[in-house]
């Protein structure tokens, strides 16, 4: 078990006197320990550098109130701080654009393997269920039959009709044909699920590029596995450098990752957090929350 924050500071304040106050003298100690702890939690390092620049601005001289330690007014302080990173304003939190001319075309962007596909399974479960919407999938993975097949089953699992492709066609004639169907059939929203390599790719880039020109998608949404830990920050540099994202799915927080990435894609690219994956399940869907988050990094 890795020690939490509290426990490492309170550990740094046995040592202290009754400080009633954070100096830059007993705050050293305590910064060294919070990147420790952040580190550990998978936050990218250039992130933390940032992080305890801010950390120590805000720290330094903060009044300590009542029975709180120096130790406790820091955790409240590196809290505050790191919640605040990732909310940005806290209103696309759990939230996803459909203010357009319907159909709403979502783009699924991120590594194979990072949980596209069971991400768009979720979403139209949600989309249908709590905003009462009429949800078409499409599957643009010509490279892998198993995931036009994948995409095909969770869409019947939540009920939503799923446009058939094949891999003899190309990416962006399935997702214009897909497009058609839904203007044609009244659909709402048009989930599009894309190839995903094991890295970054020019060719997959260049193919998510080209479905992002043709498509104009309301919502560009980056999914990545916080089990990434470190590595998630290079992937979601490579995708918003290729594309204009939208938005967050951070899937696979049912494990025991302690959740830094959440923090590092949203520093490093200011594109906000919308959902967490907690569940291989459909219903393993649940908005984003920074608090929870910032609690869970910091153990
Ligand atoms: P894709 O290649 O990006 O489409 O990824 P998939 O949707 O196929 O997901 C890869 C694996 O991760 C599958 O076995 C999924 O069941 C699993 N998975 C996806 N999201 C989650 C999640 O939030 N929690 C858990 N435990 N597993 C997930």
């Amino acid at each position: 078990m890795l020690e939490n924050l509290t426990d490492r500071l309170s550990r740094v304040v046995k040592t202290m006197r009754g400080e009633a106050r954070l100096t830059e003298s007993n705050t050293a100690e305590m910064l060294r320990e919070i990147r420790l702890a952040l580190l550990e939690a998978d936050v990218a390092l250039p992130v933390v550098k940032t992080l305890l620049e801010q950390i120590k601005f805000k720290a330094l001289g903060e009044e300590v109130v009542g029975s709180l330690s120096p130790g406790q007014a820091l955790v409240g302080v590196v809290q505050r701080e790191l919640a605040q990173v990732m909310a940005g304003d806290g209103s696309q939190s759990g939230e996803i654009n459909l203010a357009t001319q319907p159909p709403a075309v979502i783009l699924m962007a991120g590594l194979q393997g990072a949980g596209k596909t069971t991400s768009v399974g979720k979403l139209a479960k949600w989309l249908q269920e709590k905003k009462k919407k009429k949800v078409l999938t499409v599957s643009c993975d010509v490279y892998r039959p198993a995931a036009i097949e994948q995409l095909a089953t969770v869409s019947k699992q939540v009920g939503a009709e799923c446009f058939p492709s094949s891999v003899d066609q190309k990416p962006a004639a399935i997702a214009l044909a897909a497009l058609d169907w839904a203007r044609r059939h009244y659909f709402d929203v048009l989930l599009v699920d894309t190839a995903g390599r094991l890295g970054i790719d020019e060719v997959l880039m260049q193919e998510i590029e080209d479905l992002h020109n043709k498509l104009s998608p309301i919502e560009t949404l980056f999914v990545v596995d916080a089990m990434l830990g470190q590595d998630a920050v290079n992937t979601a540099k490579a995708f918003h450098d290729a594309l204009p994202l939208s938005g967050v799915i951070l899937t696979k927080l049912d494990g025991d990752s302690r959740g830094g990435a959440a923090l590092s894609v949203r520093q490093v690219t200011g594109v906000p957090l919308k959902f967490i994956g907690t569940a291989e399940k459909m219903d393993g869907l649940e908005a984003f929350d920074a608090e929870r988050m910032a609690n869970r990094i910091l153990g």
